[in-house]
C-alpha cells in the first residue's frame, strides 16, 4: 500500500523508522522480549495534517526489522503505507492514540517479572523510591482483554488516564507502557521489568517496608521536575 505524505512528514517518518529500529534493539538488549512478541510505536504529529504513527510489523524478527518494514497506520489502526501487515496489538496502540492526546509513543512486552504480576492480577507495590521516582506510586493492574477490539486499549486507557503510572499490568497478559515519546515509553518498559524483578526478590525474602505517601509525592515531584516531563 502506498500513500503520498507531505515533504515535512515524509521527512518526519524517516526519522521516526529508524528511532523505531532502535527502540525495538533495547526491547532485545534489556531482555523484555523474546522471538517476534513486544512492539514500539510512535505518533508524528505534523502541522495541518492529522496524526498518525508508526508501528513494528507482524511476525518480523527483530534481526530482520529494519526501518523499511516499520509500518504506518492512521489513528482508526488502518494501514497507510507498508509491505508487512501492522503488529497485531495494532488497535490497542490507536486505540490509546486516540484517547490520550498527550501520548507521543506506546510499548508493549511481556517481560517475565512484571508479567508474573500481571498473572497475578496484583499491583507492584511501591516499596522502592526508583518506582517513586519514576512511577509515582504502585504500578496499577488493568483488566483481563482479549486481542481482536478495542478492549485491551480501552483497559490500557481507563487505568492509565489520570494515573501518575506510565506502565500498566494488563491482567493475565503484560505490560503496557505510555510516555510523551515513544523513547519514554520504552523507558518506562525497561524501569517497570526493573523494579518488577527487584519486588519480586524482596517478597520472597519477606515483607517489603512500605513508603510513606509523603516520601513517595515527595520524590515523584523532585525526578518529574529534575529530569523533566
Ligand atoms: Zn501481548
Amino acid at each position: 500500500m502506498t500513500n503520498q505524505f507531505s515533504t515535512q512528514r515524509t521527512a518526519q517518518l524517516a526519522q521516526v523508522r529508524q528511532e523505531l529500529v532502535a527502540l525495538h534493539q533495547a526491547l532485545v538488549s534489556n531482555h523484555l522480549v523474546v522471538w517476534t512478541g513486544g512492539n514500539v510505536s510512535a505518533r508524528v504529529r505534523t502541522d495541518g495534517e492529522p496524526d498518525i504513527f508508526v508501528i513494528k510489523p507482524s511476525g518480523v524478527s527483530y534481526e530482520n526489522l529494519d526501518a523499511a518494514s516499520m509500518v504506518v497506520c492512521d489513528l482508526d489502526g488502518n494501514v497507510l503505507a507498508g509491505t508487512r501487515s501492522p503488529s497485531s496489538d495494532t488497535a490497542a496502540h490507536a486505540y490509546v492514540y486516540r484517547n490520550m492526546d498527550e501520548v507521543g509513543g506506546v510499548t508493549h512486552t511481556h517481560s517475565n517479572y512484571a508479567c508474573a504480576f500481571a498473572a497475578l492480577g496484583k499491583a507492584i507495590p511501591c516499596v522502592l523510591t526508583a518506582q517513586a521516582d519514576e512511577f509515582g506510586g504502585e504500578i496499577p493492574v488493568g483488566p483481563f482483554a482479549i486481542i481482536g477490539d478495542d478492549s485491551i486499549g480501552q483497559g490500557i486507557v481507563s487505568t492509565l488516564a489520570g494515573h501518575r503510572s506510565p506502565a500498566v499490568l494488563m491482567q493475565n497478559h503484560g505490560v503496557f507502557t505510555i510516555g510523551a515519546s515513544a523513547k519514554d515509553s520504552v523507558k518506562a518498559a525497561v524501569m517497570c521489568e526493573d523494579v518488577a524483578k527487584a519486588t519480586h526478590l524482596a517478597l520472597s525474602l519477606g515483607e517489603p517496608k512500605p513508603i510513606a505517601q509523603a516520601d513517595i509525592d515527595a520524590l515523584y515531584k523532585r525526578y518529574q521536575n529534575v529530569y523533566g516531563k
